[in-house]
């Protein structure tokens, strides 16, 4: 087989793995999510470099929950995790382990070092233990536990396991330096005893693994060729690789990337989890979440976030992405999907006072001029109308292309109409706008030699169809969320969501469907949410038609 070329550094290390031969030219990764939460656009970028990564070099890719911490770890988010990885069009075939799985491993590697004299059990308090390691340029002094017998070890574990010991009295540590410069390497914790219910192994165990005693452990056991992981995890890798040499253990090879950070979200599960449970948005799933759920409800598709994950690339270093580039992306997609429509979010009434009182026309409109397989549709036209209350100004400017008193403008796909009258309530709010249209200009085979500017979009009042629209922006309005210490009152953007419950809708959406993505005119992308019921649809602004974010600033 012809090696594909490297496109970032982890396929270079890779290629010249393949090159030498190491590991019989295997190429196996995995995508290690911790069920405490559901799955953001962060790991999006880490799904895709795992499962693309094999792909490309014909390996494969295990999907594994990391789910050492019995306290935070739920079935519910299992399911998430599995349902987003699958949406994003990734598979691991039987391939679905579990931390939880290597209990009774990770056990037998603890006693493995235990009777090497590689590690002890230590009674000390967590602030004793904090003391005792000194910082960074001063060493540590050893606790009164450090010099325990090997047989004393061997017979403290045995009865932590056997929970002969209150939650906390005693902790099992690896015995590796006082004087590291790392402070992972001042006798790191390995096992914890704590009763909590795990939510695969029951009660079985009260004592668990810390995650730096399990997780390279589950790689070396899963024989992972390449663990990929974000850069934090950079000053663990010389712990990771003492357990390999220590334990006698498969090599797996540990490589850190940049992760994704991206302007005007938050990306760390906990912070989600909070916004969750403050009510702040309404669920994991809330359209405004950069949660996978969140943005599949929102309407982005699996495509478009492959494509930003490719997109952004694979740094050493940290950095930040602009928002903007995701929304790029899924404009992109959906100017090439989406169903072109008519929507009137804030209606004035407009009558053809030319036009027959109670007749139909049925005008044909195509679905999507970028898509010649999109096929069209007929749109009915009255005598009575409804269009944008911002396409009319009783005080126009110059160069003001829509309608104004006098003046013409087309309606898309129908007519021309001049605007000869104005009719205002007692407030001086305009209700209505009197018009004469033009018979000979239907779009298409227009003769009457009128030149107009602006088209607008409409919808013929007696076959409107009346929904929900709910137009979304972004919920914070501060660029580096993570970094800004302020209330989080004030760094929420307070029109993050504004619901149009009764928006005038051409009669195709009564019918919408899930599976269809919409452009409504002029007003951005569209898709239908799952709130929807068959008399009451609920439609999602994905995305506007263009950046306004930096105008709004
Ligand atoms: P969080 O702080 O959001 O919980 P995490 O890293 O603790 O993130 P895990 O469930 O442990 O979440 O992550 C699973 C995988 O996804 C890990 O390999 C991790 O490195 C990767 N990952 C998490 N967040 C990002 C991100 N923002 N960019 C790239 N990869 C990420
Ligand atoms: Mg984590």
């Amino acid at each position: 087989m012809k090696i594909p070329k490297p496109s970032n550094f982890i396929e270079e290390i890779v290629v010249q793995d393949l090159k030498s031969g190491k590991h019989g030219g295997r190429v196996h990764t995995r995508f290690p999510p911790e069920p405490n939460g559901y799955l953001h656009i962060g790991h999006v970028k880490s799904i895709v470099l795992n499962f693309g990564l094999a792909a490309k070099y014909g390996g494969i890719t295990n999907l594994r929950f990391d789910d050492t911490n019995p306290s935070k770890e739920e079935q519910e988010y299992v399911d998430a995790i599995r349902k987003d990885v699958k949406w994003l069009g990734f598979d691991w075939a039987d391939r679905e382990y579990y931390a939880s799985d290597y209990f009774e491993d990770l056990y037998q590697m603890a006693i493995k070092l235990i009777k090497k004299g590689l590690a002890y059990i230590d009674d000390s308090t967590p602030e004793e233990i904090a003391q005792h390691k000194g910082t960074p340029t001063t060493k540590a002094t050893p606790t009164p536990y450090r010099s325990r017998s090997i047989e004393e070890n061997l017979d403290l574990f045995h009865r932590m396991r056997n929970g002969e010991f209150e939650d906390g009295a005693k902790v099992l540590r690896a015995k590796i330096s006082l004087d590291s410069p790392n402070m992972h390497l001042r006798d790191p914790l390995l096992y914890r005893i704590k009763r909590a219910h795990h939510h695969r192994t029951g009660d079985k165990w009260c004592i668990y693994p810390m995650y730096d005693f399990a997780h390279g452990q589950s790689d070396s056991l899963e024989e992972i060729t390449h663990s990929i992981c974000t850069l934090e995890f950079l000053p663990h890798r010389p712990l990771y690789n003492w357990s390999i040499k220590q334990l006698e253990i498969f090599p797996s090879r540990q490589i850190e990337f940049a992760r994704l950070n991206l302007t005007y979200t938050l990306m760390s599960k906990r912070k989600l989890l909070k916004l969750v449970e403050d009510g702040i948005v309404n669920g994991w799933d809330d359209p405004r979440m950069l949660t996978v759920s969140g943005l599949r409800r929102r309407g982005y598709t699996a495509t478009a976030l492959r494509e930003f994950a490719d997109r952004i690339g694979i740094a050493k270093r940290d950095n930040m992405i602009d928002m903007a580039l995701l929304e790029f992306v899924i404009r992109e997609e959906l100017n090439r999907i989406a169903m072109r429509v008519m929507v009137v979010t804030d209606p004035i009434k407009v009558t053809i006072t030319n036009y027959e009182e109670g007749k139909e026309e049925l005008l044909t409109i195509i679905n999507n001029p970028e898509d010649d397989t999109a096929g069209s549709r007929e749109v009915p036209f009255s005598n009575s109308l409804y269009i944008e209350r911002e396409d009319f100004m009783e005080n126009p400017p110059k160069k003001w292309f829509r309608l104004a008193p006098g003046g013409v403008a087309r309606l898309k796909g129908a007519y021309i109409i001049q605007c000869d009258e104005v009719i205002k309530d007692a407030d001086g709010q305009v209700t209505e706008l009197r018009c004469t249209y033009f018979p000979d200009s239907k779009s298409g085979q227009d003769k009457s030699g009128i030149k107009v500017k602006g088209v607008l979009h409409w919808v013929s009042a007696p076959h409107a169809y009346e929904g929900e629209v709910r137009l979304y922006d972004r919920l914070f309005n501060v660029e580096d969320v993570g970094a800004s210490d302020l209330p989080m009152e004030e760094i929420i953007n307070p029109n993050s969501l504004i619901v149009i419950p009764n928006a005038k809708m051409e009669p195709a959406l009564k019918d919408a469907s899930t599976n269809t993505y919409y452009q409504f005119m002029r007003k951005g992308y569209f898709c239908l949410d799952p709130d929807s019921t068959p008399e009451h649809k609920v439609f999602n602004r994905t995305v506007t038609l263009r950046d306004g974010w930096k105008r709004k600033k």
